[in-house]
């Protein structure tokens, strides 16, 4: 019985894709609260609107959206359709991990880890357009820490990876600074490169730095198609790109 199934169906990897929605539920509440300042932990979930605190199964991943048809109990406003939309990414980060990895376990939950992480800085940046301290640094740590437990061997290179790819960044920014006469990247952006190097090795950062450029310009593509005015002085967001480069390096690292 047990040969007939994908070798990457565990009763671990089946763990991760239960625990993606709640994990993709908190990381709304962090979207939400970190960028505003608000604490994230120790304060119970309540309404937008109406403020009514929220019990078990106004909290349920995706089932609560859509057993309440996406409107609150007690006053009937419309919940944001971000809070089941970062619930479903999160839930598609843990099958990609599992599909990719689910065969080498620790792989699999280190995988599922960076990709929830870049996906809450994915998110910020688009909304609020910063890339928080708080998440970057953690992930500069978390990549070296992964790497120690991975691939010990790596582990000096992927430190030097991490400062290459933070001072490529700024090296970037300041020509651009030099040449434009304001700042068209952010140090955010430095920060999450030197995540990206931590991650994935001196071998592999040129890759997200061009994944990254080309998935900005199919950005910028796209908003020009959609008929927006696209220029010099358009203000894109550089996080998403950098993030959805670093999660595709990272699995592609293993398909190769
Ligand atoms: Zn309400």
């Amino acid at each position: 019985m047990e040969a007939h199934l994908p070798n990457w169906l565990t009763s671990l990897s089946v763990i991760a894709v239960l625990l993606a929605p709640f994990v993709g539920s908190f990381l709304g509440v962090l979207v939400r609260r970190l960028p505003d300042g608000r604490p994230v932990a120790l304060s119970r979930s309540a309404c937008e609107s109406c403020g009514h605190v929220l019990g078990a199964r106004d909290l349920v991943p995706l089932a609560s959206y859509a057993w309440l048809r996406g409107r609150c109990r007690f006053c009937a406003a419309r919940i944001a359709p971000a809070h089941p939309a970062i619930e479903l990414a999160s839930l598609a980060v843990a099958l990609i991990a599992v599909i990719v990895d689910g065969a080498d376990e620790p792989r699999m939950w280190a995988g599922c880890v960076l990709g929830w992480m870049l996906l809450a800085l994915a998110w910020i940046d688009w909304t609020h357009m910063r890339l928080p301290d708080v998440l970057t640094l953690p992930l500069v740590l978390m990549g070296l820490a992964a790497t120690w437990v991975l691939d010990p061997d790596a582990i000096a290179d992927h430190a030097a990876a991490a400062a290459l790819g933070y001072l490529a960044f700024r090296l970037i920014a300041a020509a651009y600074r030099w040449r434009r006469g304001r700042e068209g990247l952010g140090q955010g952006d430095a920060k999450l490169l030197a995540a990206a190097g931590a991650w994935v090795g001196l071998a592999d950062l040129p890759g997200v730095m061009l994944g990254g450029a080309i998935i900005g310009l199919l950005v910028v593509g796209a908003r020009w198609l959609r008929g927006e005015r696209v220029g010099g002085g358009t203000v894109l967001p550089f996080g998403p790109c950098l993030a959805a480069a670093t999660w595709l390096v990272w699995l592609g690292l293993r398909l190769a």
